[in-house]
Order: C-alpha cells, then structure tokens, then sequence
C-alpha cells in the first residue's frame, strides 16, 4: 500500500484496512456537503449554490471556476474573516488580459498541507534524514518553510538551500550538511546532478522528490543515471494548496490527495465528464479549504485517472502524471517535446526556446556543463524528427561559467521555457 492509503485512513478516522473505493467516496459526498453548506453561509460567490448533494457524480450539475473568475470574484469566494487569513498568494493568470488571480489560505488549510507534505515525503525520508529543499518561501508560510515543517513532522532535517543558488554553493552544502535526500524542480535537480558528476563531487543522495513542473521520462532517467537514486514525482498546484498527488515506490502514476480534493477530468469544449483512462482537463474541488474553498476549478491541465490498480496495492485513485497545458500542447513545438530530446544530451545542463510563427524560426539558448563546442551539432541531430519543413533552427550554447554570478543566478531566474510568438 501507498504511505497515502494510510494517511487518508487517519484522516478519515479508520484503520488502513478498512480503506476502500466505497468509504472514501462516502467520506468525499459527507466533505462536499460539509463544503457546500460552509460556503453558502460565508462567501457571497457561492450564496446561490445548493447545500448539499445525494451523490458524489451530481457535482457536474454545479458551475465550473476559471482562472478569470478566481481574479475577478477573489474578495467574493472568501469564506472567512480577514483575520483568519494567513497567506495571500498573487499569481499572474496565462493569458493577455494581465489579471491576477489571488488565493487566500488560513492557518488550518496550510496545516492541510503540511499533513499531506508529511505523507509525500515519508515515502523518501525516514527519521534522521537530511532534506535539502531546493524551492522558493522559506518565510513562514511559503513553499519551502511548509515542506521544512513536514519534515520536521517525520523527525527528519530540513536543509533549506532556495532555488538560486550557485551549483558550487549546493554541492558544498551537500557535503557540510550531509544530505540524503532532495526535493526541487526536476530540470534544477538534473544539472545538479550533471555538475556533480561532471567534477566528480561524491554525495550521499538516496533519493529525491521532483515538483513544481512536469517530470519528462528523460529527465527522471538521467536523475537516476546520475545521482544513482530513486526519483517520486510529485504534483501540486499553489490553487491545490501546493500539495496533489505523489508516486508511491512502484513509481506507476500519482496517488491523489482524495481526503481532501475531489477530481474530475472533463472534455475540454463539451466540459463533461470523461471516463477513467482517458486524457482531457483536470478539474478539481478542495473538500476541506476554510479561506477560499474552489469548487470545480479549472486548471487548464492536461490529465488522467489511471484505471488499473496500482502494484502497491493502493485503493488511492491514481493519476498519469501531468503532461503539460491544454492550449500549449498543440503547439508545434511544445515543452514536452523539447524536453525528452534535448535533456537525452548528457552536457545539457538548461534551455530556452523561443518559436516565431511568421518567420517559422525556432531559436534555442542552451547551457551547457561542458562541451559546448559540439553542442550545436548534436542539438541539431536530436532535433531533426521534430523539426518541420521549411522552419529553421538557430542555436546558441554557452558554457556554464559560475563565475559569471549573473549566469548562475539567471539560470534558475529565467530557465527552461518555450515561447511560441507570432
Ligand atoms: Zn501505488
């Protein structure tokens, strides 16, 4: 079973054993009419939603949340008093009409968090453990202090390193701090990785934990490759509570947080539901959010619930993991794409691409850890598959020089996007 089978079974007050599609369903129906009922009497957004549902599928009959409501209706959606409010999180919408959605989470949905970050983290960590955690906030209530609060939970030692520092700065805190796991960016993971090996630095990494962007199956084995450790994927969203899904250590899917989020896939032009295994948008309910509770939110994600059950055993609803946004994967050069051939090169440390549609050019920035003089060529080789007729292909590769302090830090500042322009 997944560590998750048995958090869920805590929170839903029974034994691990008990768990199965049934209770957790009926504990879902009993949360997300506990949810109606809190939001129709707190927040004026939902003033006019039904109080309660007889079954869980009924949720399709109630609206769906964009991105643009969450911007438009924040004051609206929220459910408590401003004193209750612990963190405000502002983030830009995709998009051009520039708004900005703002989330509002109270001390008890980040304690939320903190549990399930606990549980995700207990399938790489055990008590002595040393977590270097590569991620922005570790000011109270940000990313990093939250999953340093869920280590602490499992009697293990957070390492705070942020996400800009230099890789000579992590490696020696690797070493000084004697660290055993990680949790970062897949990409920033990776060239940490490809910079250890490439001076042959020793560590003790037994495994890591990737999140906060898409894991493509080259980059998770290369992390093997080179770090020599395991790799769980983790998913999260800031709109989720930061915490999702994560792998158990059969590695096949991610275990979603059902004791507290409610997920459908639908189409993403109908907006009804698809059934198991198929791909389209992820739509989520937070079950047990106080602040701003979203119902049926739309993130623009492109997923799907696996079907099979899970080698572990877990009764835990399982989903493939992400595979990039609605809009942005029928571009004809997507992220995904780029990534499984180009991080296959073993001196890629980073890259950025950038696609003009008129002028059908493509151009790529890539960093390298060495070799950079042949970079191109290979570059060119790997892309040749993808590269369509008529479209050309610029390429700059640069050596990674950390003694240039403006190309360390830019290099987590400004890394690894595709921009398709017109
Ligand atoms: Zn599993």
């Amino acid at each position: 079973m997944s560590k998750l089978d048995g958090y869920i079974a805590e929170q839903f007050h029974i034994e691990a054993e008990q768990l199965n599609r049934a209770v957790i369903e009926q504990e879902q129906l009993k949360r997300l009419n506990e949810l109606l009922t809190w939001c129709k009497n707190n927040s004026m957004y939902y003033a006019g939603y039904p109080d309660s549902l007889s079954a869980l599928d009924e949720i399709c009959t109630l609206p769906f949340l964009t991105p643009q409501m969450l911007a438009e209706n924040h004051q609206e959606l929220v459910c408590v008093s401003q004193s209750e409010i612990s963190r405000i999180v502002t983030m830009q919408t995709s998009g051009t009409s520039g708004l900005q959605k703002r989330l509002y989470f109270s001390e008890h949905d980040q304690q939320l968090t903190v549990d399930f970050f606990a549980c995700g983290l207990s399938e790489l960590n055990v008590p002595g453990d040393r977590c270097m955690i590569l991620m922005p906030g570790n000011r109270p209530g940000g990313m990093s202090y939250l999953i340093g609060k869920a280590l602490e939970k499992l009697d293990a030692v957070p390492v705070p390193c942020g996400h800009d520092k230099s890789f000579a700065e992590m490696a020696e805190l690797l070493q000084t701090q004697q660290v055993t796991t990680l949790v970062g960016s897949p990409v920033q993971i990776l060239s940490l990785g490809r910079y250890l090996q490439h001076f042959q630095l020793s560590h003790n990494i037994k495994a890591v934990l990737v999140s906060s962007d898409y894991l493509p199956e080259t980059v998770r084995c290369a992390i093997r490759e080179t770090l020599q450790c395991d790799v769980y994927d983790h998913y999260g969203i800031t709109e989720a509570g930061l915490g999702f899904s994560i792998e158990c250590e059969c590695h096949q899917g991610l275990h979603i947080r059902e004791n507290d989020l409610l997920v459908e896939i639908i189409h993403p032009e109908t907006g009804l539901p698809v059934p198991d295994g198929e791909w389209g948008e992820m739509v989520f309910t937070t079950l047990t959010r106080r602040a701003m509770p979203l119902i049926r939110y739309r993130t623009g994600d492109r997923a799907r619930i696996l079907p099979e059950p899970c080698t572990c055993g877990s009764v835990v609803k399982r989903m493939d993991k992400i595979s990039g946004r609605m809009q942005q994967l029928d571009a004809d050069y997507c992220m995904p794409v780029l990534d499984e051939l180009l991080f296959q090169i073993p001196e890629i440390i980073d890259y950025q691409a950038r696609y003009y549609k008129t002028g059908q050019k493509l151009y790529i920035y890539a960093l390298a850890i060495a070799g950079e003089e042949r970079l191109a060529e290979k570059i060119k080789d790997f892309l040749q598959p993808v590269l369509k007729d008529g479209h050309t292909l610029t390429l700059c590769c640069e050596r990674l020089d950390e003694t240039n302090r403006y190309m360390a830090k830019s290099l987590y500042a400004a890394k690894r996007t595709v921009i398709a322009e017109e």
